[in-house]
């Protein structure tokens, strides 16, 4: 996103509107209409610290159109994909972060009894993350020989989806948020909240956990002892398909 500072009257209403603060005043030098130069008060945009999710543009209704969207090139393209709700993700045609995947099991029937749908949500607002620390991410839970979900844009922004390593030319992209989706054998969980507990040091943002299982057929929720065990909080939000989604799967 770029702001025209000809156009920018300095009214600094758009400022508050960035969920990253990468928006500003400054003083700058601008030619006047008749003769000359003067010295205003303009808002300039972060460039590198700019996760482009159109918030701006949108929402801060800018008195004199001074916002304007310039043409996104890749790696760029990445930061729209990831923290604009309107631009759509080539492998899902969904919005957002792209994906719904885990959110759909009881259509798609992905995760079947003995596996687990993880989805790690790297990213908040005013923290953002950088793609470089969504690849430690990746990397590490590689190890458990994970299954990533080809639907999520994430995984296509992968160059070797067995180590979970990025492309290079992406690593520096600023998002707001990136969700990293994939299953894991249900047995496999205390290994990787170890691994998460390792590498959440070692990040320069904040994540969630999401995950997503069948019950058993008494009930109970196969994932919980794992969780508990773990010290961390069961915070259960059950789905029950009222006939809307058509059932894939048996
Ligand atoms: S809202 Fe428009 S005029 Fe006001 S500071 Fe932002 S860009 Fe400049
Ligand atoms: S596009 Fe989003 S991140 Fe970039 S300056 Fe505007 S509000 Fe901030």
């Amino acid at each position: 996103m770029q702001i025209d500072e000809n156009k920018c009257i300095g009214c600094g209403v758009c400022i508050s509107y960035c969920p990253v603060n990468a928006i500003g005043l400054t003083e700058r030098e601008v030619p006047l209409t008749i003769k000359g130069k003067e010295r205003k008060q303009v808002s300039v945009i972060n460039f590198d610290e700019c996760a482009e999710c159109g918030v701006c543009l949108r929402s801060a209704g800018c008195p004199t159109n001074a916002i304007y969207q310039q043409e996104l090139q890749y790696p760029r393209t990445i930061r729209s994909l990831m923290s604009d709700v309107l631009t759509i993700a080539e492998e899902s045609q969904i919005s957002g972060r792209g994906t719904e995947e885990m959110k759909t099991n009881e259509v798609t029937g992905r995760f079947k009894q003995g596996m687990t749908g993880v989805a790690i949500e790297v990213g908040r607002p005013i923290t953002g993350t950088r793609m470089v620390d969504v690849e430690k991410i990746a990397m590490a839970v590689s190890v458990l020989d994970v299954e990533y979900e080809p639907c999520n844009p994430v995984t296509s922004m992968m160059a070797d989806v067995a180590t979970g390593k990025f492309k290079d030319d992406l690593l520096n992209e600023k998002v707001l948020s990136a969700i990293i989706e994939f299953g894991v054998r249900t047995e496999q969980l205390p290994d990787l909240f170890d691994i998460l507990k390792t590498v959440e040091t070692e990040i320069d943002s904040v994540f969630s956990l999401d995950i997503a299982c069948l019950l058993n057929p008494d009930g109970s929720n196969p994932t919980a002892p794992y969780i508990e065990g773990a010290g961390l909080w069961v915070a259960p939000n059950g789905k029950t398909n009222v006939g809307l989604g058509r059932p894939l799967v048996k």
